[in-house]
């Protein structure tokens, strides 16, 4: 059997070497267009490579893909984290877990990742290609054929498609003339740009823990913000620009967000954080141990309180505004930014193209599907790569 991965990526990798060890005397080749193979997982989680993430159950696994959701329960109860913290032990890489759930290799370095791929694949003779970009795949009377822009040809048994993700449509053209419904790839993962928001000034603050929801809308979120030159990042907007990407893209990333900066939940409960409060000026009062003190001083500069006067002595009016914006706080949000972020596609071939629990192509059998070029994508944590892992690890068994 001559089986063909297109892609050599994560999913490509996972595809390529469960396929080989479960069907020995296959010729397994992995063809990848550019002339690096898993440069994603290189630059990956700031080059530690977030791997996956440590949720005891499934049931809080599939809670952090916006799509895909609930049609992953069944595939990960096949391959779930667990197994991928298990498959790198069995292959002598240790992961260990940080407070926030993220996991990583111990070395701290992605390329221990990288090395534990290929030396597999080398192990098993697996064929890497590089500068092999495929163009088409044409179904013949004895299989599959691949072609590249050249026309150069390759007949192949099977072919498991792993290209990772992308925000062109046309780069789908060749999926959907095969007969795969495409969902309009767009980005998701990316930062907010606020050009006319002072907040800039602050760049390099960290808020560790705010609530962000976009007005008139009911997508929310929550965790760190970092605010940057452009306007603001960290998990807590990233996880936003996920839930609510194709909402945002319909608005031309043209939208307000409102933050409360506090962790009251209710708008009346914000007055309670200056009950019985001290003489001390309000420069000196934060009431939010975890806001920064620039950031505090920052917040009552835009509510026009006077830092060298004590809460009681601030005017009504601007004791309202500054009690508003610790809960309310708006910002107008011109465009996006993924620049070095861990941005992924939303969109791409239709899981209703696909059958789920093996990633076999609905309009032709002899096709399995991978990694992020499905309509599969996360929130950051790990669990991008841990969709690539289990959809490779499925498609890999040629089932
Ligand atoms: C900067 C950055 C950091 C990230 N960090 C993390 C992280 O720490 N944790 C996490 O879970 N996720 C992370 N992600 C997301 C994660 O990298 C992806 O979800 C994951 O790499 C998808 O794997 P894949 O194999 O499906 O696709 P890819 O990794 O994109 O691989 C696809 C491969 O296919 C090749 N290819 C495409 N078309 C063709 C063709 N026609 N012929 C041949 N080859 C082709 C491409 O060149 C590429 O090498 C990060 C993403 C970015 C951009």
């Amino acid at each position: 059997m001559r089986v063909a991965i297109i892609g050599g990526g994560a999913a490509g990798f996972f595809a390529a070497i469960t396929c080989k060890e479960k069907y020995q005397h296959a010729k397994v080749v992995i063809y990848e267009k550019s002339k690096k193979y898993l440069s994603k997982v290189k630059v990956s989680g700031g080059g530690r490579c977030n791997v996956t993430h440590n949720c005891q159950y499934v049931s809080d696994l599939v809670k952090n893909y916006p799509r895909g959701g609930k049609k992953l329960k069944k595939i990960f109860k096949q391959f779930n984290n667990h197994h991928t913290v298990e498959w790198f032990n069995r292959r002598g890489v240790e992961l260990k877990t940080e407070a926030d759930g993220r996991m990583f290799p111990k070395s701290d370095n992605s390329q221990t990742i990288i090395d534990c791929l290929v030396e597999t694949c080398n192990s098993l003779d697996i064929d890497i290609r590089l500068k092999c970009p495929i163009t088409s795949i044409t179904k013949t009377d004895h299989g599959l054929q691949l072609k590249n822009r050249k026309g150069l040809m390759d007949d192949v048994d099977r072919v498991i498609i792993c290209t990772g993700g992308s925000n062109k449509k046309e780069n789908y053209q060749w999926l959907s003339d095969l007969g795969h419904v495409i969902i309009d790839p767009i980005p998701s993962l990316f930062t907010f740009n606020m050009p006319s928001e002072l907040v800039t000034s602050l760049m390099g603050v960290v808020v560790p823990d705010a609530r962000i929801s976009l007005v008139g809308e009911n997508y929310k979120s929550q965790g760190p913000v970092l605010i940057t030159h452009w306007g603001m990042s960290g998990p807590g907007i990233l996880v936003l620009s996920a839930w609510a990407a194709r909402s945002l893209h319909n608005k031309s990333y043209q939208y307000e967000v409102a933050i409360n900066w506090t962790t009251c939940t209710r708008e009346d409960e914000v007055k309670e954080l200056f009950k019985g409060n001290t003489n001390k000026l309000l420069k000196n009062d934060n009431p939010i141990i975890e806001l920064p003190n620039r950031f505090w001083q920052y917040l009552i500069k835009k509510s026009g309180c006077d830092p060298e006067q004590t809460w009681q002595n601030q005017p009504k009016k601007n004791k309202n505004k500054l009690l508003k914006i610790l809960y309310y706080d708006i910002y107008k949000v011109e465009g996006k930014t993924t620049f070095k972020e861990e941005f992924v596609t939303c969109g791409g071939v239709s899981l209703d193209s696909i059958e789920l629990n093996t990633m076999k192509s609905k309009s032709i059998p002899e096709i399995y599907f991978a990694g992020e070029v499905l309509d599969i994508d996360a929130v950051t944590g790990g669990f991008n790569f841990q969709a690539a892992w289990t959809t490779g690890f499925i498609a890999g068994q040629l089932n």
